[in-house]
């Protein structure tokens, strides 16, 4: 429990300073040390149980105010600090902000009140946050851990007293809004009248609940009305104190402004949902279109649909000798064109590269999609003009239908697949209709496995890495491990070939530890023949299956142990699907392979999630943005909405962006125009063997 009292140190080498501010901040019920030097200011805040607030001059006689801050911080990590400069500037304010300061002020002071206000919220910020703080202690849940945290000083705050529906609304608070607290009436109203229609009957009805002690605590994101006429996303969170019979008396609490979140999530809901050469849905959207048939078929009635997988037979071809645009036109006129096919209902899709679907909803029989099959092969196989040429292309169909076995929407793709693949092997332009007998696949998967296992004895793996480049300098600051299989007969095998099955038979359990120790052992050699200044780190991908396992942290610790390599060096890449299982054991792996010091990357950011609020729970450091939203930049008239909304959020959150895929000068200079801190890409180099690093950085590249 905190003191009756609020103390509040105050650390000035100016008489004049201390004679201001005790004049200022005094009131009854406050405590206020005055010392002069940093050593002194040291000794207060050792031999004081509870400080409620500081105010320290960044300059001192013998020392900086901003090592005071920090022991203070150690000591008492809730209070907060004013930290006091002598001019102006931006950079005083990064700093304060850097050390976690409340804010800061400058001297001499040329507003008294705002002193008197600021210090009035700092100390309420700082109340919260310890009541916060005390609260967390109970709680155990992580999520609330964090939200609760992160409720920090930069929100606004909120109190009322319920009896009377008298209300404090801090000065961020009504910054936030666009309004002066001047013109607040001091009332709960201030806050209720402003929420959006849709959202006030919630928030009212969520407020009564916690305060007859119905809910443990109160939360709620909704739209609030800007004094600009827009409106903004916040969350309010919010506390009861309690009287003897439980009901709650007064309810403090904080307010954000996620708009900048809300928005993002809203623009990359939906382009997670397309695809953005040809505007068909993509396969996240397929998937979930395939689970609502699926169900409907459960539901019985004899509802029935068919799933139609095409592959373009000469897609490459024109990729490749007519060059990417060419091929991006020949995808999207395939995409017009497999639409003119459908009926109301169904569904075309493009799965990635020049492959499409097609869902049939509600047929009668297995001749109706053999019938669009035909028809679909019909339109493709007209010419199409693309470079004052005329390009042909033929297509090869897998046809599944919906059969009671299936329950997952995977398990009729795999079919339709099937199906496709022994299209192609009967010479391509042709369809085939799934039929039970021909479970290739499944033997496939049982060779492969086998494969696997020797190749592990055998040490077939090898590790390419591929530099990663700090865009301001130009040079490499890491690189990200990539791991390749060096068959006997087939040569050099990519990973996402044998990754997939390794993760579905637990293979990829004993080549993650082959290729972390690997990559760490490689680390070490690069430290010390490359020191540079940040040290040059290595980044490592984790599958999802792994970061489930409880094995893995004592794996990474011990390789760390051995080679002596510092955890910061390393970097582990994972994936939102790993984050989205949301089982216990990742995030559990997550916080303490943050614990040891590991950084931690988002990869292939921005697809296929459908939520950040995972962003403010785990404890991720770095985004990688995927390439598939980089080969989009640096096209004449290509809108770099979607990078540039990471970049900001990365910002917003504190986070680090790499990105992927570069291949351009052009999507490099853009990158670098948005302020974007990394990147990686061919570009820059494809990935090489280890010896090959090397000789890369002898040459200290520069881009
Ligand atoms: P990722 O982690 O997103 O890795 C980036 C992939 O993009 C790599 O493919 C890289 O070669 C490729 N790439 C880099 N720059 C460019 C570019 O400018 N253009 C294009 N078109 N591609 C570029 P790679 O090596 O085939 O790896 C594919 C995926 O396999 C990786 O995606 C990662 O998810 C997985 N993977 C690779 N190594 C490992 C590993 O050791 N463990 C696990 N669990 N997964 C791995
Ligand atoms: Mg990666
Ligand atoms: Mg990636």
């Amino acid at each position: 429990m905190t003191s009756e009292l609020d103390t509040i140190l105050v650390v000035d080498d100016e008489e004049v300073v201390h004679t201001v501010v005790g004049e200022v901040i005094a009131e009854p019920g406050r405590r206020v040390l005055h010392v002069s030097t940093a050593k002194d200011a040291i000794k207060a805040i050792a031999s004081h149980e509870d400080i409620d607030l500081a105010l320290i001059d960044k300059n001192l006689p013998d020392g900086s105010g901003v090592d005071v801050a920090r022991v203070l911080r150690d000591r008492h990590p809730n209070t907060p600090v004013i930290l006091m400069t002598g001019y102006a500037s931006l950079n005083s304010a990064i700093e304060a902000l850097r050390i976690g300061a409340y804010d800061y002020v400058t001297k001499p002071f040329e507003d008294i009140n705002r002193l008197a206000l600021e210090v009035r919220n700092a100390l309420d910020a700082g109340h919260l946050k310890k009541q916060q703080q005390r609260l967390l202690d109970d709680l155990k849940d992580s999520e609330r851990r964090y939200s609760l945290a992160a409720a920090g000083v930069n929100d606004g705050l909120w109190e009322w007293t319920v009896a009377t529906g008298g209300s404090y609304f801090s000065e961020r608070w009504s910054h936030m809004l666009g309004c002066e607290q001047s013109n607040l009436d001091g009332n709960i109203d201030d806050w209720l009248k402003r929420i959006h229609e849709d959202d006030a009957e919630r928030v009212r009805v969520a407020l009564q609940h916690h305060v007859e002690g119905r809910s443990s605590h109160f939360e709620d994101e909704h739209r609030i009305l800007h004094s600009d006429g827009t409106y903004r996303w916040v969350v309010a969170r919010g506390m009861a104190e309690r009287d003897a019979t439980g009901k709650g008396v007064r309810v403090a609490g904080s307010l954000s402004d996620v708009t900048v979140q809300r928005l993002a999530e809203q623009q990359m809901r939906h382009d997670a949902f397309h695809d953005a050469v040809t505007f068909l849905p993509n396969r996240v959207l397929l998937m979930d279109r395939l689970s609502l048939a699926l169900a409907r078929t459960r539901r019985g009635s004899g509802h029935q649909f068919a799933v139609l997988l095409l592959d373009l037979d000469r897609f490459k071809v024109v990729n490749d000798s007519l060059g990417h645009a060419a091929g991006d036109l020949l995808l999207t006129a395939t995409a017009r064109r497999l639409e003119k096919c459908l009926r109301a209902g169904d569904t075309a899709a493009r799965l990635g590269g020049d492959e499409f679907a097609i869902i049939l909803d509600d047929i009668a029989a297995v001749a109706d999609a053999v019938t669009v099959a035909e028809r679909v092969q019909l339109e493709l196989s007209a010419p199409l003009r693309l470079h004052h040429q005329d390009v042909y292309t033929t297509t090869s169909i897998g046809i599944a239908l919906s059969r009671p076995e299936h329950t997952r929407p995977e398990e009729i793709l795999r079919d339709a697949d099937v199906a496709m693949y022994r299209a192609k092997a009967l010479g391509k332009a042709r369809y085939v209709v799934f039929d039970p007998t021909m479970q290739t696949g499944a033997v496939k998967q049982l060779e492969l496995d086998s494969a696997l296992r020797q190749a592990i004895e055998r040490r077939e793996f090898v590790l390419y890495y591929q530099p990663i480049v700090a865009l301001g300098s130009g040079q490499i600051a890491g690189f990200e491990a990539l791991i390749r299989w060096q068959h006997p007969e087939r040569g050099l095998v990519p990973p996402m070939e044998f990754i997939p099955t390794a993760e579905d038979t637990g293979l990829i359990v004993p080549i993650s530890n082959l290729v972390l120790a690997e990559a760490v052992n490689q680390l070490r050699e690069l430290l010390e023949r490359f020191p540079q200044d940040p040290p040059l780190f290595i980044s490592v991908n984790v599958s999802s299956k792994h970061l489930g396992l409880p094995g893995l942290i004592g794996t990474i610790g011990q390789i760390l142990l051995e080679t002596r390599v510092p955890a910061s060096s390393l970097k582990l890449e994972i994936t939102e699907s790993a984050v989205l299982e949301d089982s216990a054991m990742v995030s559990l792996n997550l916080d303490k392979l943050k614990g040891l010091g590991i950084e931690l990357s988002m990869d292939d950011f921005g697809t296929g999630y459908s939520s950040l609020s995972y962003l403010h729970r785990l404890p991720i450091d770095t985004l990688k943005i995927d390439r598939s939203f980089i080969s989009n930049l640096g096209v004449d008239g290509e809108n770099p909405v979607i990078v540039h909304t990471i970049i900001t959020l990365a910002r917003v959150l504190g986070m680090e962006v790499v990105a992927e895929g570069i291949e351009t000068e052009a999507q490099l200079m853009q990158l670098r125009a948005l302020g974007c801190h990394q990147g990686q890409g061919y570009f820059f180099s494809k990935p090489r063997p280890a010896n090959e690093i090397v000789e890369m950085l002898e040459r200290r590249p520069r881009w």
